[in-house]
């Protein structure tokens, strides 16, 4: 349903340029958006349209400038316009911009990949996550010739009909599908399990048995907010499957090249039998992958059975952006990105303790999110239980300061390598009045 955004929004500062180009948006895209979190419905208020992003800056259509903590929901991993990644982009550009046929740059990025990653022996690049995700199930269902998926409520594995089923958290339930337009057939192989609990899976294994053909986990979720796996829960997964003859699936679009150098396999080692990788890897582009096991993706066409294919997978302008950023990401610079995140972290819950808003704020490595709870988030029921006005509140007071946030409380946020001290005094100043925009917030 696509309805006028409101013009003259309760916030007390306004955006006029971003609001008209809110409103000839609304006339011919849904929601005036191309991706539903952008819409700011969760916070309300006017979207910003931005126009230019340097370092850790991006610019609104009314010229307004702000400190950017969701970096493009985390491909920015250096921060906008790095100036190798521009100049790889400009030369790749220059000698046209794709030609459906194999080339170097492509070589080069798998090489990098698989160089990084020890369980990825093989890999497949596609245009976007979701299609990484919904590929790498296929293949699992190909290889192991069963059809069920287990996923755990809360994790996102981007728009795949069949993962679009992330409600009912009793377990073991069949799901029902979470949007119109997915049919209780497209869900009905999903089985959907609590974040987290280990007896679930167990308990879906004993009842389904040699009808399971995977488990598809977030390496580390950052789509409920940032809720890490506790202490042998992936381990547990891996072990699952070994013992049941399903493939285990690292959904690491979000986490890889960001988490670590080797993304949460290089922080956990918890070898999966499939990956997949999104975001940071495509520097900016649309380009992404699944790989693992050579004797898995060995089923892949066309050397074996299982059919994927992509007119745009592994074009050069996104191979070359992807290359460049990942190039540069060198054990210096995720020491900086993971002092930057420190750095904000403890300015973050040290400005809510001082006016005394009840908080979690939860991370894995340099990805980090507050609950506005005073208990541990372990699942998605758990997230759900926050007072999110307080966030909404909060995140209002940020962008009125300049700091832009993820437009939701169930949102991870990100930095990068060019948040520098400058960029860290912005948010620091902001952060006592937003506090107390939370502390004073009240339901709706
Ligand atoms: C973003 C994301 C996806 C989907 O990627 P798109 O490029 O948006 O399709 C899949 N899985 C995870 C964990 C993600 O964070």
């Amino acid at each position: 349903m696509s309805e006028a955004p409101s013009s003259g929004t309760p916030y007390p500062y306004d955006a006029p340029a971003s609001q008209a180009l809110f409103d000839r948006a609304a006339a011919v895209t849904p929601g005036g958006v191309n991706s539903p979190v952008r819409a700011f419905r969760a916070v309300g208020g006017t979207p910003r349209f931005m126009v230019s992003g340097t370092g850790p800056y991006l610019t609104d259509a009314d010229g307004r400038e702000y400190v950017d903590l969701v970096c493009s929901w985390g491909p920015m991993i250096l921060g906008h316009s790095h100036p190798e990644v521009i100049a790889a982009v400009q030369d790749a550009v220059s000698r046209g911009t794709s030609f459906g046929t194999p080339g170097e740059g492509e070589v080069a990025l798998a090489e990098e990949i698989v160089a990084r990653i020890e369980p990825v022996d093989q890999v497949r690049l596609v245009s976007s996550g979701t299609e990484a995700t919904m590929s790498a199930i296929r293949l699992a269902r190909g290889f192991t010739q069963r059809s069920k998926v287990i996923k755990f409520a809360g994790c996102y594995h981007g728009h795949v009909d069949s993962l679009l089923a992330a409600a009912g958290s009793g377990v073991a339930t069949f799901a029902l599908p979470d949007t119109p337009g997915v049919t209780g057939a497209q869900a009905g192989d999903t089985i959907v399990l609590p974040y987290n609990d280990l007896e679930s899976v167990h308990e879906a294994f004993h009842r389904y048995p040699g009808e399971i053909a995977c488990v598809i986990t977030e390496a580390s979720p950052g789509n409920m907010g940032v809720v890490p796996p506790l202490a042998g829960f992936n381990e547990g997964l891996k072990d699952a499957c070994r013992k049941n003859g399903a493939l285990f699936i690292s959904d690491e679009v979000m986490t890889g090249f960001r988490t670590s150098r080797a993304g949460w396999y290089g922080i956990d080692g918890v070898k999966p039998d499939l990956m997949t990788f999104g975001k940071v890897m495509g520097g900016g582009f649309p380009a992404a992958a699944f790989g693992g096991r050579a004797d898995v993706m060995a089923h892949l066409a066309p050397a074996g059975p299982v059919y994927q294919a992509g007119t745009l997978s592994g074009n050069p302008v996104a191979t070359a952006a992807g290359l460049a950023q990942l190039r540069l990401l060198d054990e210096a610079a995720y020491d900086k990105v993971n002092e930057v995140s420190e750095t904000l972290q403890s300015l973050v819950t040290g400005a809510l303790t001082k006016e005394g808003v009840a908080h979690r704020l939860q991370n894995a490595s340099n990805m980090f999110s507050v609950f506005f709870t005073d208990r541990e988030v372990r699942n998605y029921e758990d997230a759900k239980r926050q007072e999110s006005f307080r966030f909404n509140a909060f995140f209002h007071s940020m962008l009125a300061q300049g700091v832009y946030l993820p437009p939701s409380s169930f949102e991870s946020w990100f930095v990068s390598t060019a948040h520098d001290e400058q960029a860290v005094q912005r948010i620091a100043d902001a952060l006592p009045a937003a506090a107390r925009a939370a502390a004073e917030a009240t339901a709706a």
